[in-house]
């Protein structure tokens, strides 16, 4: 059996200054508003990524020869760390910056890196992830979406569902499928670079159960994709996407969607008569959470080295999204305070957005059941 690789990692005073400098800007720029703390990284505001932008903090760890930072990923990781952990609405350069951008840098070609990455880095271009449809979520490699060779480029056809943040991108990275299904399942998908707002593409906007627009159906019809917005090679596009599920499962993110809410209960308890269960409770759910840190942290450190470890990383998003989840629930129970959807301030707010928003945590980015899946295949147990 193979064994999961989370060698410690430390970090050095040169984090720690740029902790410091984060949490300076933060302490400037905030606080922000209690209905966006929880999953602040499902709030889009493109102002404030283009002053984080302004710092240096989008494409941190790009070379600078496409505006990057040419930083380390645990420099990236220290800043991302902050802005999650302070509710800061970071929800408009997400994708781009954590797997849009990382993925043109490993497969797209000179041209598209250096059309896209500045723009992303000085956020004026945001990326949509077009994976799921109404039939194939899980199963991915069984999507319809389907583009048909024309003179110079590809016309496409189908729909995507589930699309987070589409009506405030400009481009999505859309797997389609660009040959016949065959007996190969994952043969014959292929990555295009989407422009949202190009002919035969139209936007419908989905509510969630937090009566939120945060994600969209999009449906092609005759929409026109040009040969250079083709990433990668053509019928490989299984193989890229599974390249950029590290970046997408082992970040901070995955099990700091909830963090405000720790921050404010942890206060409540401190000034009511707590009882011995709830420190317990506590104690318990800050001890997950330093343990998770330093997983993630340690993935981290792995993507910097080159490596690309899928499994680490879906072992960090199914133990982190079940931490975010059990959170919710746990302070619900300890704390003496009904969750209130109307409060505009309060922990009671938080609660009950927590309440509402943590069913999605563990679907998103794939399942908890197809999480397990992948890590049962790398342990060569299936
Ligand atoms: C908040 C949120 C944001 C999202 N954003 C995006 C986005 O930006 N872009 C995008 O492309 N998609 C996005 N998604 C879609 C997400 O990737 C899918 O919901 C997810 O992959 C599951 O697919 P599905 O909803 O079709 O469920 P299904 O695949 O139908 O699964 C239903 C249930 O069956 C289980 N199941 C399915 N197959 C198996 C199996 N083989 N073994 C065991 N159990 C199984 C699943 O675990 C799940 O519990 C988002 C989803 C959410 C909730």
């Amino acid at each position: 059996m193979q064994a999961l690789n989370y060698k410690p990692v430390h970090t050095s005073e040169k984090e720690a200054a740029l902790r410091k400098q984060v949490r300076l800007f933060l302490a400037e720029y905030g606080p922000f508003d209690t209905p966006n703390l929880i999953d602040s990284w499902s709030v889009c505001d493109p102002k404030f990524s283009r002053a984080l932008a302004g710092k240096g903090w989008l494409g941190m760890t790009w070379p600078t020869e496409y505006g990057g930072g040419n930083k380390s990923y645990l420099e990236r990781y220290v800043v991302i760390e902050e802005l999650l952990a302070a509710g800061a609405p970071v929800g408009a350069h997400w994708v781009a910056d954590r797997q849009s951008g990382p993925l043109l840098l490993r497969f797209g070609t000179e041209e598209q890196r250096l059309e896209f990455l500045p723009k992303i880095v000085h956020g004026e271009c945001f990326f949509a992830i077009g994976m799921s449809e109404p039939n194939s979520g899980s199963d991915l490699s069984s999507i319809k979406t389907r583009a048909e060779r024309v003179e110079g480029g590809w016309l496409v056809n189908g729909s995507k569902i589930w699309t987070s943040w589409a009506h405030v991108c400009q481009q999505m990275i859309t797997l389609v499928r660009t040959s016949p299904p065959s007996d190969n399942r994952h043969a014959g998908l292929s990555q295009f670079i989407v422009d949202l707002n190009a002919k035969g593409i139209t936007l419908r906007p989905i509510v969630n159960l937090a009566g939120e627009q945060h994600f969209n159906e999009i449906f092609f019809d005759d929409a026109f994709v040009p040969d250079d917005r083709v990433v990668g090679e053509l019928g490989e596009g299984w193989s890229q996407v599974m390249a950029e599920l590290a970046f997408e499962r082992s970040g901070p993110e995955r099990f700091l969607s909830s963090y405000q809410l720790l921050e404010a209960g942890i206060k409540t308890l401190r000034e009511a008569n707590k009882t011995q269960q709830a420190t317990i409770v506590i104690g318990q759910f800050v001890a997950r959470l330093m343990v998770l840190r330093q997983m993630s942290l340690s993935v981290a450190n792995q993507l910097q080295a080159g490596k690309l470890p899928v499994n680490e990383a879906s072992v960090v998003k199914d133990l982190g999204t079940s931490f975010e989840q059990e959170l919710a629930e746990a302070l619900r129970l300890i704390l003496d305070r009904e969750p209130r959807s109307t409060a505009k301030t309060g922990v009671e707010r938080l609660l009950s957005d927590a309440i509402l928003k943590a069913p999605s945590f563990s679907l998103r980015g794939g399942t908890r059941e197809i999480l397990r899946g992948v890590i049962a295949r790398g342990l060569g147990l299936r």
